[in-house]
């Protein structure tokens, strides 16, 4: 199915995004990690948010996934990995799967996470965002695991399961070794571990990561007033796009993403 809208991430923008496409009638599938685990959900109160003085944030998300939910929106459990415009429509790898529609809204959030060094050098050559896709290449190997995504523990398994040895590290200061293919990685105490692929299996994607050849400024997604970002078909909104990191502008952004993206379809 060749959905109107796909949404990556399920916090307030993207949310509002769905709301918005259902109520013109659009199909809409966010696709996201649990909604319920972002950090937002931990906020014990907002005390800013017009409307709902002092809501919780799980609260406001738990409500935003319904009213998507009950207006008809789909929500597809997982990691975006990659975002693919292909002339009047774009692909999104989710996991092992992937999903079509005429626009894409993007709206993961910051990424916090920098990237390792020899990260992207090695993308592709060893280095991996997910053992469910790549996996079977590493089949009888030694594979190194770090990241902070909520499924990690059900990848490193998979991994285990085919075959591979797994070696666990945490991200911070991990550096990827190798010249054109990954042969190990470093430590920041400086211990070296030989390895022939490394996953780094983070929550969040950072844009260009995502959407390759996506114009950034100061870090953020560049957007027009439309929401509208330097690939074809493909939009922005929410925390991803910049300063003030709020969320009333979050979900006013949300609303023009999906509105713009809506009426480029003609
Ligand atoms: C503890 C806390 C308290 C806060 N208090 C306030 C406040 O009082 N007032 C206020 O205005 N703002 C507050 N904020 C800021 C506010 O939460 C953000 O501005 C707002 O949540 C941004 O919404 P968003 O939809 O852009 O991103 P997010 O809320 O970050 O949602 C993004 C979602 O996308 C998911 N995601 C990311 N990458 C991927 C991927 N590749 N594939 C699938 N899913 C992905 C994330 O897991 C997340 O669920 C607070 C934030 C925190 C953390």
């Amino acid at each position: 199915m060749k959905y109107d809208l796909l949404i990556v991430g399920g916090g307030p923008a993207g949310l509002t995004a769905a709301i918005h496409a259902r109520a013109r009638n659009k199909s809409a599938l966010v696709i996201s990690n649990e909604p319920t685990a972002s950090p937002l959900c931990r906020a014990p109160r907002m005390a800013n948010y017009p409307g709902l003085p002092g809501v919780t944030g799980l609260e406001l998300v738990e409500r935003l996934v319904a009213q998507a939910r009950d207006m008809g929106a789909e929500l597809k459990i997982g990691r975006a990995l990659s975002v693919l415009p292909m002339g009047g429509s774009v692909m999104v790898s989710v996991e092992n799967d992937a999903v079509e529609g005429s626009a894409v809204i993007l709206a993961p959030g910051v990424s916090r996470a920098a990237p390792l060094r020899g990260e992207r050098e090695l993308l592709g050559q060893g280095v991996s965002y997910c053992a469910t896709c790549d996996g079977m290449f590493y089949r009888g190997k030694d594979v190194v695991c770090a990241g902070d995504a909520p499924n990690f523990e059900e990848e490193v398994e998979f991994l285990r399961s085919i075959g591979c040895r797994v070696a666990v590290k945490r991200l911070a200061g991990l550096e990827i070794l190798g010249e054109g293919r990954v042969s190990g990685v470093r430590e920041p105490s400086g211990e070296t571990a030989p390895c022939d692929g490394v996953f780094l299996l983070r929550a969040s994607i950072a844009p260009a990561q995502l959407a390759p050849g996506l114009e950034l400024e100061g870090g953020y997604i560049k957007v027009d007033e439309r929401m509208a970002t330097s690939l074809p078909g493909v939009y922005a909104a929410g925390d991803c796009t910049g300063q003030p990191l709020q969320l009333a502008r979050a979900v006013g952004q949300g609303q023009t993403a999906a509105h713009f993206a809506i009426e480029a379809m003609g």
